[in-house]
């Protein structure tokens, strides 16, 4: 049974590790030489648009699928002219541009914070219909807080609309008590299956730690956020694992960003649910029952970014998961993650005070 993943990052890799004990194999493409998936599976080293390499990679495969959304849509929506590619190329076009994400997800009535495109012969525009303070972000290639500017006067919003010739959007800045996720799969078949909600933290832009189950009370917020998930998997007749970034904020959940793949808050899953994220969607896109998503206890996640700590040091926390992706350490990037997994919240706690002493939280 061989899958293609488009995209040999570390979820590439978690996936491809997931699918070993299923007898499933998984070939990536990316046009990195150093792509760290490919140290644990069949990498073919060619650009996303590179045809040749395209077909060679759809041949004996049962399917295809994505682990970045920043895979062009057209090498997604080629590929699906010859073999099912899941979760549909269309979602990847929607969800890649900031906007267009927006649009759709207002048109489905799910709510996400006050937005505006921002239109370059006419800025005050989308200033007036925000208003301050406001982010700024790309409207595409934007992640872990890379292109977008905090603003708070008139002056910074033109300075920065006049500095990048690349399209934007405003959005109203949100002052959440918290930010959370959800991360739902649905089969072939039309099962759908959803991960409880998880509490996130985020330094500079960057995810540094997620508890799971969330800390905060979710009671009323999981069947809301749940709906949104059904709503998205309908209307895109979505095969395969989503996940929502959401705001909480005044007791309400605002959309922040969807993303039509696995998930950095879902890595918690490999040791934290029944069924990991990973395997539930290679699950999924191979048309094969769906495993449970119910949490085996309490885990926090803390990724490891830019640095990595001794080993050894990790490994005397109680209950501590290690996972190295072999890349090699640069400022910013993520290097890895540590799972700890619990059987009561306040043990969490102590190990959250254990972690911290090694896996700083930084900016
Ligand atoms: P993103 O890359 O859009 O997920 O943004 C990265 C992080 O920036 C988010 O997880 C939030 O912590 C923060 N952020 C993004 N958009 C907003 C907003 N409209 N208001 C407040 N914080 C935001």
């Amino acid at each position: 049974m061989r899958v293609g993943i488009l995209g040999g990052g570390q979820l590439g890799r978690m996936l491809a590790l997931a699918g070993y004990p299923l007898g499933i194999t998984c070939e990536v493409l990316d046009p990195a030489p150093d792509a760290c998936a490919g140290q644990v599976a069949p990498h073919r080293c060619a650009p996303f648009d590179d045809l040749h390499a395209l077909a060679a990679f759809a041949d004996g495969k049962r399917c295809i699928t994505y682990e970045f959304e920043n895979v062009p849509p057209q090498a997604a929506e080629w590929l699906a002219m010859r073999l099912p590619v899941r979760p549909t190329p269309r979602a990847l076009a929607i969800f890649q541009d900031r906007l267009t994400e927006r649009e759709f997800l207002r048109s489905l009535g799910i709510p996400v914070p006050a937005f505006a495109p921002i239109e370059p012969s006419e800025p005050e525009r989308a200033l007036q219909q925000v208003g301050l303070p406001a982010i700024i972000k790309t409207r595409r290639f934007g992640y872990d807080g890379k292109g977008q500017w905090r603003i708070d006067t008139e002056e910074q919003y033109l300075r920065i609309v006049r500095q990048q010739s690349q399209p934007l959007l405003m959005e109203a800045f949100v002052a959440f008590e918290t930010e959370l996720s959800i991360i739902g799969v649905r089969s072939l078949q039309g099962e759908v299956a959803c991960y409880p909600l998880i509490e996130n933290i985020h330094g500079g832009g960057i995810l540094r730690y997620s508890f799971a189950p969330a800390r905060v009370d979710t009671s009323r917020l999981q069947p809301v956020a749940e709906r949104f998930i059904a709503t998205l998997f309908d209307v895109l007749d979505y095969v395969g694992v989503l996940t929502i970034e959401l705001f909480l904020v005044g007791g309400r959940l605002l959309v922040n960003e969807v993303a039509p793949r696995v998930h950095n808050s879902g890595h918690w899953t490999i040791e934290g649910a029944e069924t990991s994220q990973f395997e539930n969607h290679l699950r999924a896109i191979l048309g094969w029952p769906l495993g449970s998503t119910t949490p085996r206890g309490y885990c926090l996640m803390a990724n490891l970014i830019g640095e990595l700590p001794d080993p050894q040091s990790v490994l005397t926390i109680p209950n501590a998961h290690l996972h190295l992706y072999g890349k090699q350490p640069h400022a910013g990037r993520k290097l890895g993650h540590i799972t700890l997994r619990h059987d009561t919240p306040e043990e969490r706690m102590q190990g959250f005070e254990q972690l911290q002493a090694v896996v700083p939280l930084q900016g």
